[in-house]
């Protein structure tokens, strides 16, 4: 039973309820006729666990008490439930918690969920950071749910890598691939009709086939390691309590002691008349049912380009529509470099124009679609049909139906992402963000799955290790594939000043490209180097052929400090591109002509 006093100060009062808190592992502050404290009483006996019992209604100063309570914690009423010296909350709070774990767990301080907002798939920070956190013994719940594209698109769990990014479109970016093999291949004495044919739906329904079998693959694997999920929305409702409503409107509350944002982003639209009516994103163009046949492609980036290149290869008239620069960011040389070998590929491309307005022509799959667009260096109007518009310029970050400012998490104004420091954790101490969601950082897969798993490991395993987010290598799979990591010749610039940097420099025509007399001088590589750091490699770039593949060695060699004596001393493998960076003598100030006559 609870201590009784006399007539006591507030502050008083106060200090006596915090050494109840402090010492006791679960305390309830009850009334003796109360049926709801009657019910978290025997909650706990049923439980076996011990618990501290304060009737307030038999204290002389239990109503003043009361009062502090309500101070203390917000909550007037009774029972008042602390456990491990947090205040938990009430009847309804007590018996959610208790549905979900054992009170034991909660007293080995343990915590009480760890609730991903809301990443489940694979490719991204969610699921992999909660699939650790699962590992080393955490209990676990996912929420992630896919709202549905205004042309309606949804898929299943693994988030955008798995469903509507890196997966679908690698297996797109490879059947264009093959397409080109089949060309070249005529040349190596493979014979075959004249006519080839690409077939959309049988493409579009092997790779959702093959998606829908990672999906499976990641609900096993969530179910393996005991992680819960629910396919629901998730917002914050107050500290430490999220809402979570299902595709049937079904709502649920959850607490946790920590929060794991990955809610990654959505495509953003362009906010012209009939752009949500007409137009697609790359959420809806790999599951599109139908061929989109001419396409226009607005935006200039990595998924404007990614996705202008496979179409264009499949053998479809794709326009792309640039308002300033290709490739914002990456180094403009090579992004100059990619746009000239896509337009020799045959995309057609619309310099500095942007739409104004998109209406519907003929309704189909596809239908027609007449869009107006506007020049951005002068008032020159310009207007063109087309079956299909790719709206692909830029991705806005999940982050403003959540009910973050609920909890007061501070966002970046200008782009709305969560402001996180160097271990990933918000201003809100009990929440973290990683992936796509969070601000100044790359938005690639493998950043978010790397991230995930050394913060779970922070969390609960001990590690200090935080995420290292230099040096990552990226590569824009375009029809030549650019692939890249450090810096771009214009930031080393920035950076060291230009006399202080040196860059080696060589055009390559791959082997395989001589027989079937591809373009000789479209592959290029370059290195920039440091000089008064021992000329080490700050920036590597390649444009050729399995760029990715390439990329991924030298950006290993290029954690490890690789200086150029270093990259000098290795013997390359013959006859492949990567070689030409262990032979490349030519410096870009020397101005000497690097073209190549022979193959590699
Ligand atoms: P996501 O994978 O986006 O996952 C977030 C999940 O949270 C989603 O399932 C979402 O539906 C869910 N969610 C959002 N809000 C809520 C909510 N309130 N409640 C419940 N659930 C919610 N990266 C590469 O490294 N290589 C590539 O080749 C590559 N290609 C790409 C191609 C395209 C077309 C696109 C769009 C992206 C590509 N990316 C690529 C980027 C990569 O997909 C992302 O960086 C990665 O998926 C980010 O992972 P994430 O965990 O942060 O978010
Ligand atoms: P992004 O890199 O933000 O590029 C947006 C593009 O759209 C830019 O070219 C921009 O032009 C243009 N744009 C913006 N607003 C426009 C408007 N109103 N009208 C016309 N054009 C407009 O976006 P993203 O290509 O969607 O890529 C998003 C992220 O996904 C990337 O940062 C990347 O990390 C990731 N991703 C990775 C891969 C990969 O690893 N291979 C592939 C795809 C995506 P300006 O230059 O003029 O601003």
């Amino acid at each position: 039973m609870a201590p009784t006093g006399s007539s006591a100060a507030p502050e008083e009062l106060k200090l006596r309820i915090q050494r109840l808190i402090d010492s006791n592992p679960v305390l309830v502050f009850s009334k003796s006729f109360c049926p709801f404290c009657k019910k978290v009483k025997e909650l706990f006996s049923a439980m076996d666990i011990d618990i501290h019992v304060v009737e307030l209604d038999l204290l002389e100063e239990g109503s003043n008490m009361q009062n502090v309570l309500q101070e203390m914690t917000g909550q007037k009423t009774v029972p008042s439930v602390f456990v491990n010296k947090a205040h938990l909350g009430g009847c309804d709070k007590t018996v959610q918690v208790m549905r979900f774990l054992t009170l034991s767990e909660m007293l080995r301080d343990r915590l009480l969920y760890f609730f991903s907002l809301l990443r489940g798939g694979g490719g991204g920070g969610g699921f992999y950071c909660l699939q650790e956190a699962a590992n080393l013994g955490r209990k676990v719940l996912v929420l992630d749910y896919v709202v549905p594209t205004p042309m309606g698109a949804t898929w299943g769990l693994g988030g955008t890598c798995v469903n509507v990014g890196c997966i679908p479109k690698k297996l797109m970016h490879q059947a264009a691939i093959l397409g080109q093999g089949l060309s070249d291949s005529r040349k190596f004495g493979w014979e075959f009709g004249e006519k080839v044919h690409h077939n959309w739906g049988k493409m579009k329904e092997a790779i959702q086939n093959y998606i829908g079998s990672l999906n499976w693959g990641y609900r096993v694997a969530l179910r393996d390691k005991k992680v819960t999920y629910t396919n629901s929305y998730a917002e914050f409702l107050e500290a430490h309590k999220i809402k979570a409503t299902n595709k049937r409107g079904k709502v649920t509350f959850h607490s946790a002691e920590k929060f794991i944002i990955a809610t990654g982003e959505r495509p953003r639209y362009l906010n012209i008349p009939g752009d949500k009516e007409y137009c697609i994103t790359s959420d809806d163009l790999f599951s599109l049912s139908y061929c989109p046949k001419k396409t226009l492609v607005v935006g200039a980036s990595y998924v404007a380009l990614e996705c202008a290149g496979f179409l264009c290869s499949l053998g479809l008239d794709v326009t792309v529509m640039v308002r300033s620069i290709f490739l914002r960011g990456f180094d403009q040389e090579m992004a100059g470099k990619v746009g000239a070998y896509m337009e020799s590929h045959g995309v057609k491309f619309l310099k500095k124009y942007v739409p104004t307005k998109i209406e519907q022509l003929e309704a189909g799959t596809p239908g027609r679609l007449k869009v107006t667009a506007r020049a951005t260096t002068s008032t020159e109007v310009i207007d063109a049909e087309y079956n299909t518009v790719l709206i692909a310029v830029g991705r806005d970050a999940c982050t403003k139906y959540i009910g973050l400012e609920k909890i007061g998490i501070h966002l970046n104004e200008k782009n709305g992402k969560i402001l996180v420091d160097n271990e990933e954790r918000s201003n809100v101490p009990y929440v973290f963000a990683i992936g796509d969601v969070i601000d100044g950082k790359p938005e690639l897969t493998p950043v978010a799955i790397h991230a995930g798993k050394l913060l779970a490991r922070r969390l609960y395993a001990g590690s200090t290790m935080k995420c290292d987010y230099v040096n990552i290598c990226t590569t824009v799979f375009t029809p030549l594939e650019y692939g890249c990591c450090g810096l771009s010749e214009e930031n080393a610039i920035a950076l060291y000043g230009e006399e202080h940097i040196e860059v080696y420099h060589s055009m390559f025509w791959p082997l395989e490209w001589t027989v079937p007399g591809r373009t000789k001088n479209g592959c290029y590589g370059k290195v920039i180097c440091a000089k008064l750091d021992h000329s080490r490699v700050v920036g590597f770039h390649v444009l050729g052929p399995n760029a990715g593949e390439i990329t991924q060695g030298f950006g290993a060699a290029m954690k490890c400090g690789m200086t150029k004596d270093q990259l000098n001393s290795v013997i390359g493998i013959h006859p492949t591109c990567a070689e030409v960076f262990t032979t490349m003598e030519t410096t870009k100030r020397s101005g000497v002509d690097i073209s190549k006559k022979g193959g590699c």
